[in-house]
């Protein structure tokens, strides 16, 4: 009797990378790491297309990626990819990539783009983050680039949310920075972080946009002026915070560049919706 049964074919996920890492940080949010395709280069600060394979159609029976942008939070330097994410309940794609563990396969597509990278910028000696919830993914990854503190004499990095649990993969972040001997190094005194909360009381709370408005950002880090001279800034967070941002960069004169096109600052969604 012939034993060669033929194998059956296990299915692989398209542009596949294995999970080597999950961490939850709240009810709402978790960060994992994957494999790193060999090819993929990107800039610190792009993001990428990520996703599961959805259900297969019942008429049809085949089954398609849902596909989502993400920041990659881990610099390019790193042999793995970081992503810091939602937990949307309903959300096609987070309601099930929440449950994903180390071993799984994600779908990861490689082709990175965006504006928040050093190339947009002129060069400065200031360099405001201005982020939101999620909006601190791109900015993970610049932090642990050498050329952002290579580039800039001063570094701030501004966190909001609504509760403080959710401050908490920044607020590591920037304590795994310090530590770090090589970047350690390289950041010296040049970082400060500013997070505040606007749902629950901590040491600043209030949105950030009403604090610089008011002058209680400048003042808290002993900051004269804020021109295009000195300042750089970097935005990532709803489409709401993007705007109002926007408008008071511009009211400091600060002009909105590109790839293409260098300036001042740039603005990237954290989320569509
Ligand atoms: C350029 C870009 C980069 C992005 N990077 C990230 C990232 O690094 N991490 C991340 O979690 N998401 C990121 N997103 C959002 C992401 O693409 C998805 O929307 C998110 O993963 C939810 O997917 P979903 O299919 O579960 O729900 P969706 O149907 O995509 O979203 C449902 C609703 O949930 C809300 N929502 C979605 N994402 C967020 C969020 N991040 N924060 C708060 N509310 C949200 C919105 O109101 C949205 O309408 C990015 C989006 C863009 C455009």
């Amino acid at each position: 009797m012939n034993d060669m049964t033929p194998t059956q074919a296990v299915p692989v996920l398209p542009d596949a990378q294995t999970v080597t890492e999950v961490t939850h940080w709240t009810d709402y949010l978790f960060s994992f790491r994957v494999t790193r395709p060999a090819s993929l280069r990107f800039r610190s600060g792009e993001f990428v297309m990520i996703g599961l394979m959805g259900d297969p159609d019942p008429k049809t029976g085949k089954a398609k990626p849902i596909l989502r942008a993400y920041s990659i939070a881990s610099p390019a330097w790193d042999d793995e990819l970081e992503f810091y994410s939602i937990k949307v309940q309903d959300g096609p794609l987070t309601s099930r990539l929440q449950h994903i563990k180390p071993g799984d396969q994600i779908i990861l597509r490689p082709k990175p783009v965006g504006t928040l990278v050093h190339d947009a910028l002129l060069p400065g000696k200031r360099l405001w983050l201005f982020s939101t919830g999620t909006g601190i993914a791109p900015f993970a990854s610049l932090l642990r680039e050498p050329e952002t503190w290579e580039a800039y004499d001063e570094v701030i990095l501004t966190h909001t949310c609504r509760e403080v649990a959710e401050l908490e993969y920044g607020r590591r972040l920037i304590e795994g920075l310090r530590e770090d001997e090589l970047i350690g190094e390289l950041i010296g005194d040049k970082l400060r972080y500013y997070p505040t909360t606007t749902r629950e009381e901590s040491p600043k709370t209030g949105r950030i946009t009403d604090l610089l408005r008011r002058g209680e950002v400048q003042a808290d880090l002993g900051i004269d002026t804020i021109g295009p001279e000195t300042d750089r800034a970097m935005v990532c967070g709803s489409l709401g915070f993007n705007l109002e941002i926007k408008e008071i960069l511009e009211g400091y004169g600060l002009e909105e560049g590109a790839n293409s096109e260098p300036k001042h600052y740039v603005v990237e969604k954290a989320f569509v919706g």
